[in-house]
């Protein structure tokens, strides 16, 4: 079932379209404002996001930024009560994959969210790196075969690991990504969450695979023995 984050302050607008998209069979999420927002995407990472443009506490246009920087991989069609060509344009500069102008019929924004999840069917979704395998679709990592039992946190680790293969990445890139920018952690939990998933790289003996490149952060080594 796709999870869809509904971002809209007006709660007459969202308990509609929450309830258009239940019948759907969609799993919605709602948040009522940027800041919520973007907490929700973090802890839920949802398969889609409607983002409404004018929101309290932050505005739709910073909310889509920050997402995007977060989890490109996301689509986001975001919402406008303007009609200006020039919202439509900063929008989709900033990574919206579609947009839609209120007022909509729910029929539009269905076939939309259909468009969109066809077009993402076509992106990447599988990357390997030597004995790694990792499936973002399927939710699903593998080392040498053997299925490795990771928490959401490392598996996103290891997702922007595989990425971004052999790129030396900081440890504030890092947590930009895989924690998100309102995180406001520590870099030391990106060593942490690094040495749970050698341990779990270990019982494949591939635990090398992540190494510390001195003074920047980490990179996942490219196998060439192997690949
Ligand atoms: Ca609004």
């Amino acid at each position: 079932m796709k999870k869809i984050l509904i971002v809209e302050d007006e709660a007459a607008i969202s308990s509609y379209v929450a309830k258009e998209l239940g019948f759907e069979d969609y799993e919605t999420v709602v948040a009522s404002d940027g800041e919520r927002a973007l907490q929700l995407f973090e802890a839920s990472l949802p398969d889609a996001v409607l983002l409404d443009w004018m929101l309290p506490k932050l505005d739709g246009l910073t909310v889509l930024r920050r997402m995007k920087r977060a989890h490109p991989e996301i689509p986001i069609i975001f919402l406008t009560a303007r009609d200006f060509v020039g919202d439509k344009v900063a929008g989709l500069d900033a990574g919206a994959d579609d947009y839609l102008t209120k007022p909509y019929e729910i029929e539009e924004l269905l076939a939309r969210l259909r468009l969109i999840f066809r077009k993402c069917a076509h992106t990447q979704t599988t990357y390997q790196v030597g004995k790694l395998l990792l499936d973002s679709a399927a939710h699903m990592a593998k080392a040498d075969g053997q299925v490795l039992d990771l928490t959401q946190r490392e598996f996103g680790l290891l997702h922007y690991f595989m990425k971004n293969k052999g790129l030396a990445l900081s440890r504030a890139d890092i947590l930009d990504e895989v924690w998100g920018m309102n995180f406001g952690g520590q870099e030391n939990t990106v060593d942490a969450y690094v040495g749970y998933l050698r341990k779990k790289l270990a019982s494949a003996g591939l635990s090398y695979l992540i190494e510390s490149v001195r003074g920047v952060g980490y990179r996942l080594k490219v196998d060439e023995n192997v690949n």
